[in-house]
């Protein structure tokens, strides 16, 4: 479902010396990531590699962000503003966008907690640390995550019959992280539930 990318001609590139200001944000997590600026060839470039790339005023050229760190944006949706004057890039980082090595330029920007604790899990999934709860329920294999989750579950409804606010909280996040522990196990994620409930008109 996403929208296809303006056409250069689309776009209103007489405001501000041919440059239009681009708001990057992490797909998965919603997090803001940078703004930069593209001219015609930047957006043009972007199109093409499918890679954002920007018109760097302090370099004074076009600039792939990415091109020395390897920490590219890749895009995945690409929309403007109302009066076509801005841009809006969902984009994959493939690594800490700021070059001093945060995932946003912005230090506290928000981003979705469950969306990144799904990619955590997943980063988890992948590597497979020693010592991790997390790599221990993957080894563990899907009938005890499966069986965690049904643990977590009746715990957390046994916390909402009492009066106690902090256990029905703690139990809720077990199960909510349980919960994506057996949905990455079976090669799915947070996103495509709320894909589910997007369905649902929720
Ligand atoms: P990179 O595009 O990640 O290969 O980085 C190349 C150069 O661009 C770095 O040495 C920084 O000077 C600059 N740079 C990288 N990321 C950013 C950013 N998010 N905002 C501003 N400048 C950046
Ligand atoms: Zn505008
Ligand atoms: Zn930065
Ligand atoms: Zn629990």
């Amino acid at each position: 479902t996403t929208a296809i990318a303006p056409t250069i001609d689309a776009l209103d590139w007489s405001k501000g010396d041919g440059l239009l200001p681009v708001i990057v944000q992490d797909a998965a997590t919603l997090r803001v990531l940078m703004l930069g600026y593209m001219d015609r060839a930047a957006y043009a470039a972007t199109l093409q590699q499918g890679l954002v790339t920007f018109y760097s005023r302090s370099k004074g050229r076009l600039w792939t962000k990415g091109e020395q760190s390897g920490h590219v944006l890749e895009v995945v949706s690409l929309e403007t503003d109302c009066d076509a004057d801005t841009l809006l890039v969902l984009a994959t980082p493939r690594g800490p966008t700021c070059h001093l090595q945060r995932a946003s330029c912005f230090p506290t920007a928000p981003a979705g907690v469950l969306a990144e604790l799904d990619a955590l899990i997943e980063t988890r999934e992948r590597e497979r640390p020693e010592g991790s709860y997390t790599t221990r329920l993957f080894d563990g294999g899907i009938r005890r995550i499966a069986q965690k989750v049904g643990e977590e579950g009746v715990e957390t409804a046994l916390a909402g019959v009492v009066q106690d606010d902090e256990a029905l909280l703690g139990e809720s996040a077990d199960l909510l992280y349980h919960l994506i522990v057996l949905l990455r196990a079976r090669g799915l994620s947070l996103a495509d539930v709320e894909a589910v409930l997007r369905a649902r008109g929720g």
